[in-house]
């Protein structure tokens, strides 16, 4: 039986969505089972400030960049669903993309916009899903449901893709690790006529204690497994009997009154997720024992993330750009050369990316599976998990002690502190209030344990870098000038 979309209401609003997470869903945080995520200190932030961007979506000022009008039930869908065809299409969603990154500064990594990609991508894959032939099912025909679903409904997806951290001894194929696979990677454990029981576990779920449903497949390290019983993609409710979310440390919650403008209100969380005997349903799965369509996807060229992560790192780096420069100047520094000159580092690597993006744009291209696609950003992960770590360096550089030293709200409404800080810790021009709240803008990017949470997200969110630029490598093109430099050595070289 395939999902139903019919019902579905199009473009999710904040209180639908809030209301949908109240699902008996199995979160863990710190040794407790959490009941009700929308009211916990350390999550509601986060839904809240999600409600409030769905909300946006039935704006007057937003509906028309945020939505488009679905031709089988005349929903307002999200722009985020929409099946590109052409390049306006392409144009839209980029609008769309730069408006969730505007409202979210760049800081959420896994949005609802940023995870609908992922199953656009397979859909264009579709036909190769159906050719893997199964009793039961049609892989294809099923992400084609799942994709309407997902639309009219407006869901929010998490995703899992990685194999626990437990032993990484050996590559995946060769089973010869101490620890079995059998013991901690997701699996199939099971057929029945309803669908598969699995177990095992899988990371790193980022958002998922706050997602409608948990999309789970294998990045390019786990992809290529001996035992067709590990191969497998689905999507399942997150509040699926047997599953189970367990949540980092929160890095949202700060005693005392110091602020925290981006932490407080962006911390996605990042959950590991243990399957205790799961039934996945068979119009769920869109893809069991044959990694081939899996592996052809993640080698197509198709740019599977999109506008997105585009959109997401270029404010990301307009963000520490900015703040940098407001520092400099709220500090008296902006005139000094070795300063100045770390301000426009910053700048070239936002200007260079805005120029690749345009680039990506210029390169799209119609895929075999009728859907546009933005030209491939090989590189440009592996550029930004290098970049971000060097301008959060530089923000730090620029800012100095300020960075950590900083009256909190309640030192700055006492008035047997105030004068000592109106005297000894205002900026150049500028009052104590807007100086300290402008650094702790900077100490969120930078030093606290939200920013810290980000960088490390940044490096790894793409998945290993070294194994990045060791496939890049791998798939680059030299021969043209291999060839020229084997033949200019070839010969006695030339003098003067
Ligand atoms: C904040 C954050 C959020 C994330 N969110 C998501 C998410 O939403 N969904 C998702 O699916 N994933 C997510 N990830 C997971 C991310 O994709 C992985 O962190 C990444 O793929 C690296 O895997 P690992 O963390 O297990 O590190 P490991 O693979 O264990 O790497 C540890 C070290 O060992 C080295 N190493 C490992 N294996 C080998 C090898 N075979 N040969 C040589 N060196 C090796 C690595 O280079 C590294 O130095 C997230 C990660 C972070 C940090």
């Amino acid at each position: 039986m395939a999902l139903d979309a019919t019902t579905g209401l199009g473009a999710m609003t904040g209180a639908r969505y809030i209301e949908s997470l109240k699902d008996g869903r199995e979160v863990w945080l710190d040794g407790e089972k959490v009941p009700d995520v929308t009211v916990h200190p350390a999550l509601s932030g986060i839904v809240h400030e999600l409600a409030r961007i769905y909300d946006l979506q039935h704006s007057g000022e937003y509906r028309e960049q945020m939505t488009f009008v679905s031709p089988d039930t005349g929903n307002r869908c999200s722009l985020s669903w929409l099946l590109p065809r052409t390049m306006e299409d392409l144009k839209k969603k980029r609008r769309n993309s730069e408006i969730w990154n505007e409202q979210s500064w760049g800081q959420l990594g896994r949005s609802p916009d940023i995870l609908a990609p992922h199953i656009i991508t397979l859909y264009n894959a579709r036909e190769s899903l159906s050719a893997v032939e199964n009793p039961h099912c049609d892989f294809g025909e099923n992400l084609v449901n799942y994709h309407r679903y997902c639309m009219e409904n407006d869901l929010f997806l998490t995703h899992a893709l990685g194999d626990p951290q437990v032993d990484r001894s050996q590559q995946p194929q060769n089973e010869q690790r101490e620890i079995s696979e059998e013991e901690v990677a997701l699996h199939v454990v099971e057929e029945t006529n309803e669908g598969v029981i699995v177990n095992g576990a899988k990371q790193l779920a980022t958002a998922a204690p706050i997602s409608n449903e948990t999309y789970v497949s294998l990045s390019a390290t786990f992809v290529r497994r001996a035992d067709p019983r590990f191969i497998l993609a689905f999507s399942i409710p997150t509040n699926t009997p047997g599953l189970k979310a367990l949540c980092r440390e929160p890095v949202s919650q700060w005693a005392g009154s110091y602020g925290h403008p981006l932490g407080m209100l962006y911390d996605e969380q990042d959950s590991m997720l243990f399957f205790e005997n799961v039934l996945v349903p068979w119009d769920r799965i869109f893809m069991l024992y044959d990694a081939g369509p899996l592996l052809q996807r993640l080698g197509s060229g198709i740019n599977f993330l999109g506008w997105p992560n585009l959109c997401r790192i270029h404010q990301r780096m307009r963000l520490m750009t900015a703040v940098a420069t407001l520092i400099a100047e709220a500090i008296g520094v902006i005139e000094y050369r070795e300063v100045a000159a770390k301000i426009g580092e910053m700048v070239t690597y936002a200007e260079v990316w805005r120029h690749a993006m345009d680039g990506l744009e210029h390169n799209a291209f119609m895929t075999d599976g009728g859907l546009m696609s933005l030209g491939s950003m090989s590189g440009m992960n592996i550029f930004f998990a290098q970049t971000s770590a060097r301008m959060v360096q530089l923000l730090r550089e620029i800012s100095g002690s300020g960075l950590i030293m900083q009256p909190s709200e309640n030192d700055l409404a006492n008035p047997e502190l105030r004068g000592f800080l109106d005297k000894y810790m205002r900026g150049k021009g500028v009052e104590v209030d807007y100086k300290s709240r402008l650094y702790r803008l900077a100490h969120d990017l930078a030093v606290s344990s939200f920013g810290m949470r980000q960088e490390v997200y940044e490096y790894w969110h793409g998945g290993d870098p070294n194994r990045n630029r060791i496939n890049l490598l791998n798939t680059y093109d030299q021969t043209d000038m291999i060839d020229r430099i084997k033949d200019l050595v070839s010969r006695p070289l030339a003098h003067g």
